[in-house]
């Protein structure tokens, strides 16, 4: 365990860490007061690590201006992408948001590059095909997003995904659990268990299940 950094006093963005709050599940966290005045708790890995810069008034507030700025200038902006952008780093960081317990809350994270930049974010994702296409992680559901493992997809493409295909990336290749099941050493159900916490494809594919206590 490693003694905790008192970040009392300190500034990340609009925030200003005031006393040390209840742990946000079983993580250090901070009281915070923002610019706009509202205080909420923050755990001291998004201040230090996700770069957590406002109680997400920040977010909101670009938002309007974006939509100001599309609907007077280019027709299909990056509004809808910006919203996207904006709720992905929410579910990860924010842990009073809706989901966050099946993305933050079990360690899915968003890649560095995409946490300081919508621009970077949409260099490598582009536009939306069409209104109907969301974000998703792709091919590894379980993994985070970052360029490689994101695309636009619409719901029954992600409903796929999900139900009938969960894919993995083993030995450099993408392949449905389905597939690989028939040759590894334990069951789908068992790899799919793994992946999902966690676990690296390659080892949930190839370590033997667990013996009974003999
Ligand atoms: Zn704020």
């Amino acid at each position: 365990m490693s003694a905790l950094l008192d970040l009392t006093g300190r500034r990340f963005g609009r925030l200003a860490v005031i006393r040390r709050a209840e742990n946000i599940r079983g993580r250090p966290a901070w009281e915070c007061v923002c610019e706009c005045g509202d205080a909420r708790a923050v755990s001291s890995s998004s201040l230090l690590h996700a770069g957590t810069q406002s109680c997400g008034c920040l977010c909101r507030e670009r938002l309007s201006a974006s939509a100001k700025v599309s609907s007077k200038t280019h027709g299909r902006a990056s509004t809808s992408e910006y919203r996207s952008w904006c709720a992905m780093k929410s579910r990860c960081l924010n842990s009073n948001a809706t989901g966050f317990d099946r993305y933050g809350g079990v360690g899915v994270t968003v890649c560095a590059q995409w946490l300081g930049s919508f621009e970077a974010f949409i260099a490598d994702m582009g536009e939306k095909p069409t209104p109907e296409h969301s974000l998703d992680r792709w091919p590894d559901k379980s993994g985070n997003y970052e360029p490689g493992n994101c695309r636009w997809a619409t719901k029954r493409e992600q409903a796929n995904n999900r139900k009938d295909n969960n894919v993995v990336v083993y030995r450099g290749r993408s392949v449905t659990v389905r597939e690989i099941a028939a040759a590894a050493a334990v069951s789908r159900t068992a790899i799919v268990r793994r992946v999902g916490r966690g676990w690296d494809a390659a080892k949930a594919i190839e370590t033997p299940a667990m013996r009974a206590c003999r």
